[in-house]
């Protein structure tokens, strides 16, 4: 992909996220970049909104800060689409035309802007003591960190099975705050939680993506909320990627964005665990084009879906 405005030649800051935002609404100025409210640290949480359809589509990225390269390929789908948009062309098979008309796409690329700026040594954050008594002893090693700043793992803080997320993590000797699988003092405890949670209830979503790395898996269910819905499309996106359609193991099956989406909405709802590399460590950049030409194939198929809904 020729990509003009997104660069994968640097670690994905939030300060480039918001630069290439702007850069990209003034490329393409009939979309309107909105935020949905603000992070711990105060930093806007954007979102923007592709397409005027009825059905809605939300695509949501890096709830883990070490997962910062779900935001860089989030945003160079966004630029592509907005490119095949503007040209109007058919593109892989797909109609860009007529999903743009039918299906509207929310994304919001940074769930956890202040986790991505910490794990990538932001000087801002680094400099100054706000929360430092949190992260400080894991310095060293902040590459792997995957909660917000205030060591909450925001994809374990959703209200939907929260307590047996809390039991499981403390059989792991998880009791408090750090890089990541601490659940928060109680669901919706952290302000980026209680934002996507408020955004959520807002736009009633018809069926939304969680973009996680790494593993190259699809999962689609939570307990024995099975959508059968969920399920015939989970396959397509299986197919067009090769990524495998799957069910989280019981400990990991709680509290997460997805669980408490399909609980209260019913609705698809998928995690998708995108590229693979070396466990436990951010994708390098060098994956990002291998990795974003299979994401770009699930997001395509996952708009042409939602049209059905
Ligand atoms: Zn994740």
């Amino acid at each position: 992909m020729n990509s003009k405005i997104i660069k994968t030649n640097q670690n994905y800051t939030y300060d480039i996220l918001k630069n290439d935002l702007l850069f990209l609404n003034y490329e393409f100025p009939f979309f309107k970049i909105n935020n949905i409210g603000k992070s711990t640290l105060g930093e806007k949480i954007a979102f923007i909104k592709l397409g005027e359809g009825n059905k809605k589509l939300f695509i949501n990225s890096a709830h883990h800060a070490n997962e910062w390269m779900t935001s860089l390929v989030t945003m160079m789908f966004i630029e592509k689409y907005l490119n095949l948009y503007k040209n109007k062309e058919m593109y892989k098979g797909y109609d860009i035309k007529e999903l743009w008309n039918k299906v509207s796409v929310f994304f919001i690329p940074m769930v956890n802007p202040d986790g991505v700026n910490l794990c990538l040594k932001n000087k801002k954050i680094i400099s100054q003591n706000l929360y430092k008594e949190i992260w400080q002893e894991y310095e060293n090693k902040l590459e792997n960190w995957k909660a917000n700043i205030r060591g909450v793992d925001l994809n374990l803080n959703y209200p939907a099975g929260w307590e047996q997320a809390v039991k499981n993590k403390r059989k792991k000797g998880i009791t408090k705050p750090g890089p990541r699988d601490y659940a928060g003092p109680n669901a919706v405890s952290e302000i980026e939680t209680k934002n996507m949670i408020e955004f959520t209830q807002v736009f009633d979503f018809d069926m939304t993506i969680s973009l996680h790395s790494q593993g190259k898996e699809i999962y689609w269910s939570y307990l024995n909320h099975k959508i059968e819905k969920a399920y015939d499309i989970g396959k397509k996106l299986e197919k067009v990627s090769g990524y495998v359609l799957t069910e989280p193991d019981y400990y990991s099956s709680f509290a997460g964005y997805k669980d408490w989406f399909i609980e209260n909405f019913k609705k698809p709802a998928f995690t998708i665990e995108i590229g693979k590399g070396e466990d436990g460590l951010s994708l390098p950049l060098e994956k990002a084009e291998e990795t974003y030409e299979e994401v770009e194939e699930i997001l395509l198929k996952a708009i042409e879906e939602c049209q059905y809904l």
